[in-house]
């Protein structure tokens, strides 16, 4: 049986969701799904993961450094090796962006980041590339494979199994790298965009970083995210971690409303594959008019407000 290796991140000591849909992507008769854990607590993630069809978690622990990629890498290519791990999938997240690069060169692996496919048997994957104008089959050879899975993109599937967990030690003098001496959190509390099944994202039409409040309002009630456009981030209204786009994050939520964005094709690139893609804009002619499900020609002063006043009578 095959051992495919996967690698969990966890916010708030809960398993992300979308770790879900990567063992999904991963699950097959002939496969064994093996959970890698570093550095946290694999008895609390135990439940869900084998609701999810993993039958074995490697607790790994690096004699907790705090955030050291270093030793994660170290920590993770020795339990590859050591639980006869070819293939592994993480997420294409900060921290996936982080880890499975190192781990790649590390084994000296193929990797690809961004998969919306991944066919492990033929190690074969798809990937958007040039701003989302193309998706690029990609043929992977070699003998450790390394894959980053846009969050989202294979629902999870409830495939019951039960999993055995096992400790496996990796302590090692921090030696010469890294050393965490704070973070810092940016106090909005915000989920990571690329992993939210709803978004709200504004543009230049919202004239003012004052004026998201009108986006974080209906947010609240929609249980959504609050992204935006370059425009918005390059005038300083907002994070650069909310940005979408070409240069920003990649998204793919169930629902995306785009409100005051024009839809240029580098906005496009980083949100195109949500299901369903709602604009508000007054300009009838806006690409993202032609590019979307359904639209509100209108004022978005007026239509937010109205907007929240809906939501908040729905859910009273
Ligand atoms: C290399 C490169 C990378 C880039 N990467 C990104 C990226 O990652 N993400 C990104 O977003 N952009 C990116 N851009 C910028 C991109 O080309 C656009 O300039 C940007 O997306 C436009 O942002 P916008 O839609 O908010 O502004 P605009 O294009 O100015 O559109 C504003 C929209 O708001 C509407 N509007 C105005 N007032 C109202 C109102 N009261 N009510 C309702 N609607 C209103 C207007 O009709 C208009 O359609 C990149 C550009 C380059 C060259």
């Amino acid at each position: 049986m095959e051992n495919i290796g996967l690698l969990i991140e966890f916010k708030d000591g809960q398993v992300k969701n979308a770790n879900f849909g990567m063992a999904a992507a991963a699950r097959k008769e002939s496969r064994q799904l093996v959970a890698l854990v570093v550095d946290a607590s694999a008895s609390d993630a135990k439940a869900a993961l084998e609701a999810h069809g993993v039958a074995r978690i490697v607790n790994i622990n690096t004699g907790n450094h705090g955030w050291n990629p270093a030793i994660q890498t170290a920590a993770v290519v020795a339990a590859m090796e050591k639980f006869g791990i070819t293939s592994l999938i993480g997420l294409t997240s900060p921290a996936g962006r982080d880890l499975l690069p190192r781990i790649a060169a590390r084994l000296d692996a193929p990797l690809i980041m961004d998969c919306t496919e991944i066919d492990l048997d033929g190690h074969r994957v798809k990937t958007s590339q040039y701003s989302g104008k193309t998706i690029a089959t990609i043929v992977l050879t070699g003998s450790h494979f390394i894959y980053g899975i846009r969050a989202n993109v294979v629902a999870p599937l409830n495939d019951p199994a039960v999993a055995e967990v096992i400790d496996f030690s990796f302590e090692r003098d921090r030696g010469a790298g890294y050393q965490m001496i704070e973070t810092r959190s940016d106090g909005s509390g915000a989920q990571y965009l690329a992993e939210s099944d709803i978004i709200i994202s504004g543009g230049r039409g919202l004239k003012s970083g004052k004026n998201f409040k009108l986006l974080f309002d209906c947010a609240r009630h929609m249980n959504a995210s609050v992204g935006a456009s370059r425009v918005a981030v390059d005038n300083g209204w907002v994070p650069y971690a909310m940005q979408v786009g070409q240069t920003g994050v990649k998204v793919n939520p169930k629902v995306y409303m785009a409100v005051g964005i024009s839809g240029s094709i580098q906005h496009f690139a980083g949100m195109k594959t949500a299901k369903m893609i709602i604009a508000i804009n007054t300009d009838d002619n806006a690409a993202i008019m032609a590019n979307c499900d359904y639209y509100a020609v209108g004022d978005l002063f007026e239509i937010l407000p109205a907007l929240k006043k809906a939501l908040a009578a729905l859910k009273g």
